[in-house]
This record gives structure tokens, sequence and C-alpha cells, in this order.
């Protein structure tokens, strides 16, 4: 450990600060400098926003979002298509489809992808729930928006044959995107066309 902190206080707060990802020590040291230099008030209205974010979040029942209500707003505004499902990896993937602004039905968040290498299988992610959602009927097609990578096509795969035995389409998005790009970093442009020109997935048996 560095000892060169004048304050065991100081020490503390660089040390949690250096724990998130992508900011080292350096940049700890000047950020804690900078919540030195602010209000009390400031800094307690940010330490109650990460603490709330932490303790009060929840997740969307239906499509697993991020949520403040146990129903998630994209889920629960009727004037959205609820005859379509958007499938995505993450959170931040609802984020960038919803950016596009080409895109009016409903999400799943699988909470991650098929990956066997990192150990996580089918029932690792929420791929039960969606077919559960689809059984329910209404749905007309479920949209893959996964990423172009080997994971994403084992995902695309899997899914699509646990949806085979229902009346729903299956698309996947276009491969505007190159291979291995995380859909996350995908320009809105490109997000926006992949999903207008995404294809039928043809697995029924
Ligand atoms: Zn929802």
């Amino acid at each position: 450990m560095d000892n060169t902190y004048p304050s065991q206080l100081l020490e503390r707060a660089v040390a949690e600060f250096s724990k998130l990802p992508g900011i080292g020590r350096k940049t700890a040291l000047r950020l804690v400098l900078d919540v030195l230099r602010r209000s009390e008030d400031e800094v307690d209205s940010f330490t109650s926003a990460v603490s709330r974010v932490r303790k009060e979040v929840k997740y969307c029942r239906v499509c697993h979002n991020i949520s403040d209500t146990d129903v998630c707003p994209i889920c629960s505004d009727s004037h959205r298509d609820a005859t379509t499902i958007c499938v995505v990896e993450n959170i931040r993937d609802v984020m960038a489809v919803e950016n596009t602004q080409q895109y009016r039905g409903l999400y799943h968040v699988l909470g991650g992808i098929i990956s066997p290498m990192d150990g996580i299988g089918p029932n690792d992610i929420e791929i039960d729930s969606l077919v559960e959602r689809v059984a329910q009927g209404g749905v007309k097609e479920v949209i893959l928006a996964l990423s172009s990578t080997m994971e994403g096509d084992t995902t695309n795969f899997y899914i699509s044959r646990k949806l085979a035995p229902y009346d729903v389409a299956v698309s996947v998005i276009a491969r505007g995107i190159s291979v291995g790009d995380e859909l996350e970093y995908t320009d809105e442009v490109t997000l926006g066309r992949a999903i207008l020109n995404r294809t039928t997935m043809t697995t029924k048996q």
C-alpha cells in the first residue's frame, strides 16, 4: 500500500474509488480531492444517489430491464407494440436500441449470453421466462439482437429452437454489425438499420 497520503480518511476514500472499473489510484485521488472542494449538500446528494440505486432499483418482472417499479415503463406503455419482443443481452443494449428510435416493441433482457467457456449455460440466463412470455400468446415476432459473436450465435440458435414449437416468427438483426462487435458500441444509425433489415430464422421442424 502507498503510504504517501497525509490522512487515513483520504487513503480510504481513494481505495474505495479505485475499486470502480477504469479508475486507477491517480484518478481516484483526483476524484476524492474534487469531493473535498464540494459542499456537504452536494456530496450527500452524490452518496445518496449511489446508495439508493444499489438498494432500491428493481428489475422488471416481465422483461428484466432495470426499473423503479415492478413493471418497467416500457412494458407498461400501452402505445408500444406488445406483439414484438426484442431480445438483448443486457440493460445497456436496451438503451442502445431505444436510442435508435427505430423500435416500438417490447424487450427481453437475458442478463447474459450462453458461453460454455465462462460456464454460462441456458439456465443461467432468462431464456425460460422468454419462452413463458411467448407461450402466453399474443407475441408475433421475437427479434434476436445479440452480439455477432460465437456466443451470440449459439444463444440465437438455442432460443430459436426453444421457440420453434410456438406460432411466432423469430428473426435476427442484420449483420451490418461486423463480427465481434458488441451491440452497445455500435452506432445508432447502424444498429437502427440492423433492426429494420432483420432476417427470419428458419429452424422450424
Ligand atoms: Zn419491462
